[in-house]
């Protein structure tokens, strides 16, 4: 690689994980149950949502709906044991890789003007037991996790530092591509100013997305690859 090519800037693709890049049977939400039942002695009072949202959210607003403030320390320790639940959980019932993904993220990694990082809702720890056990954790150097922000536009803005943190002068704030399966991963793509592509691989309707104007949308990554391709080439 000459330093030409070392001088160019680079196409920055962040990826968020559940639902994109596989699908783990719930092992987050029943290692963030088992947890919950451990501290409060009783199951939650309100739904957990997942979809799209932060870890550090989520579990404020488990804590909110019994009356208590989450303080760091509790977020600490909740986490720490949900690292261990959730690995439990994942050697008992392995998470499924989504289909695509062992194709595009080798040809992504191979492509000289590509940088491939992380935007999700999982703490920094979460998001690499997951990645490890399906094998996909190195192809990611950087990224925005959701251990410190309860809004996912916070960890895009994260993503977007961590990335220019990672690439300098290389990095370019206008080359950057969201891939993510809910609408809310579009709206924090759109708040960092990257283009976006959903995927109707984690359970959001066509219609819920396509209401939120991704760039592109497409079924799974396997088409998302034929649209990177056109794109990057
Ligand atoms: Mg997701």
């Amino acid at each position: 690689m000459g330093s030409a090519t070392t001088n160019e800037t680079l196409t920055t693709i962040l990826f968020d994980i559940d639902g994109t890049l596989l699908i783990s049977q719930r092992a987050g939400g029943r290692a963030i149950d088992t947890v919950f039942e451990r501290v409060f002695g009783r199951p939650r009072s309100i739904e957990l949502r997942l979809h799209g949202r932060t870890d550090r959210g989520i579990l404020t607003e488990l804590f909110a709906a019994e009356g208590r403030d989450l303080t760091d320390s509790e977020f600490v320790q909740f986490i720490d044991s949900y690292l261990h639940e959730l690995d439990q959980n994942l050697h008992q019932q392995p998470a499924t890789v989504l289909p695509g993904v062992t194709e595009l993220l080798p040809w992504l990694a191979e492509q000289p003007k590509v940088a491939l990082g992380l935007l999700t809702g999982n703490v920094r720890q979460g998001a690499q037991t997951k990645l490890q056990h399906t094998g996909l954790n190195h192809y990611f150097a950087f990224g925005g996790f959701g251990d410190d922000h309860a809004s996912r536009d916070d960890v895009a803005r994260e993503a977007a530092a961590s990335a220019q943190t990672h690439l300098q002068h290389r990095y370019c704030p206008a080359s950057v591509i969201v891939i993510g399966d809910t609408i809310h991963d579009v709206t924090c793509g759109k708040a960092i100013g990257a283009k976006t592509l959903a995927v109707l691989t984690g359970g959001a309707s066509e219609a819920e997305l396509t209401a939120a104007q991704p760039d592109w949308i497409c079924p799974d990554l396997r088409a998302g690859f034929s649209i990177l391709q056109h794109l990057l080439r």
